[in-house]
């Protein structure tokens, strides 16, 4: 699937700085120029300039250590407020549906599931689009997403076998879940939602499973046949949280350090001298779907997202993994959106302004200094929206 429905400034917005084999990425960030606490409309920021940030690091206190969703206890003025946008924000993505999300026009590529992954991948590259819906004609039924963590699982399977590199050509997309199996990776479970279903469900769905994204698939009431009518991802669910709800999220003035969210500990980076293969084994070890790439003081100087895999295997190269990562993200896209960064007091409105505004599929977390702290994705974000103060906070239900 791939729609455009990005504003004109986010259009305008220029691609990251990457210069030859050594890359160096600075971002928009969500730090406004008047400190943590301010609310107002945040400035973007992009090409070398380090993010800008008006709260000195002795502001820094320490993270409140294992807080629960559920804790719930604490009762000022601006808990009251965060719940009340909180409850604001649910209460709207149980009125909408998965189909309001979907752009007035848009166009659907599927792919047959009897094509070889090789051609599919030529199909992502040409179309600028980085998954699609998979069709088996056979039984004219819904088969199942690809996405670039298939594409890492073949070259996982090339790893382990590289006896069979002379057949991977021959794969079709209908073989990624013997490829599955032959790796020993858990086979992704195939959630798909009804697109008249509330939003809420799509939402609690893929924090369920852990999917970024999520095909909507109707009935033909003629035929009883299923239909693919669109797919939707947490990016642009957020986005739409973002843009329709701004009396709520702007009631979001807890920092990101109170609200523990994203991940601080045990974070997997790269070098820019790490081979992309290197890379991609930090991902499958982690089960992430992105690597800050630091230097040698922990600044950040770039992020390694799993879409960059398929650049990097154009023309089933899979032999040319051992790339350095400097290398493989100047083969970017030239309209690639930029890194994202944000302080840790940095407040969840300013961010939902940022998504509002821009391209952002994931923050980095950096000092004054512009050393990583932690990631954000948009899973972290979209957990905390819906569950936090839930009872029910573990994402069991639907
Ligand atoms: P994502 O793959 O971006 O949806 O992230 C899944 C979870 O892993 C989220 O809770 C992130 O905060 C966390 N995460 C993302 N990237 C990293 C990383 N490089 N190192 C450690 N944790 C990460």
């Amino acid at each position: 699937m791939e729609d455009d429905t990005r504003t004109p400034a986010e259009k305008a917005h220029p691609g990251p700085a990457t210069e030859g084999s050594a890359p160096v990425a600075s971002s928009p960030t969500t730090t406004s120029a008047a400190g943590a606490n301010s609310s107002g409309p945040l400035p973007l920021r992009h090409g070398h300039e380090l993010p800008f940030v008006a709260a000195p690091s002795s502001y820094l206190r320490p993270k409140p250590i294992s807080r629960t969703m559920s804790d719930n206890r604490a009762s000022g003025p601006l808990d009251k407020e965060q719940m009340q946008g909180l409850r604001g924000v649910r209460e709207f993505l149980k009125v909408r549906t998965s189909y309001d999300v979907l752009p007035l026009s848009f166009r659907l590529v599927v792919l047959d599931n009897n094509l070889l992954i090789k051609k599919s991948l030529n199909i992502l590259i040409q179309n600028g689009i980085v998954s699609a819906p998979l069709w088996d004609s056979q039984n004219s039924a819904f088969a199942g997403l690809l996405t670039s963590t298939d594409f890492i699982n073949v070259i996982q399977y090339y790893c382990q076998f590289p006896d069979e590199i002379a057949h991977i050509d021959q794969f079709r997309l209908s073989s990624l879940r013997d490829i599955e199996r032959a790796i020993g990776v858990l086979p992704l479970e195939t959630v798909s939602v009804h697109p008249m279903r509330p939003l809420y469900e799509a939402c609690r769905r893929m924090l369920k499973t852990r999917a970024r994204r999520i095909p909507l698939v109707d009935r033909d009431d003629e035929t009883g046949r299923e239909m693919v009518v669109s797919v939707i991802t947490q990016y642009r669910i957020l986005k739409f949280i973002a843009v329709n709800n701004e009396q709520y999220t702007m009631l979001l003035k807890k920092p990101v350090r109170e609200l523990g969210l994203g991940t601080y500990k045990d974070l997997a980076t790269a070098t820019m001298g790490s081979s992309v293969l290197d890379v991609i084994h930090l991902m499958v070890k982690y089960n992430i779907s992105a690597v800050p790439i630091i230097d040698r003081d922990n600044k950040v100087l770039n992020l390694f997202e799993a879409v960059d895999v398929i650049p990097c295997i154009k023309g089933g190269a899979y032999d040319e993994l051992s790339a350095t990562v400097g290398e493989a993200l100047s083969r970017r896209a030239e309209e690639f959106g930029g890194i994202y960064t944000c302080n840790e007091d940095d407040r969840l409105d300013a961010i939902f302004d940022t998504i509002r505004k821009s391209r952002v599929h994931r923050l980095i977390v950096v000092d004054d200094d512009n050393r990583l702290k932690g990631i954000i994705s948009l899973s972290d974000i979209l957990k905390y929206v819906l569950l936090y103060g839930e009872e029910d906070d573990d994402i069991r239900g639907n």
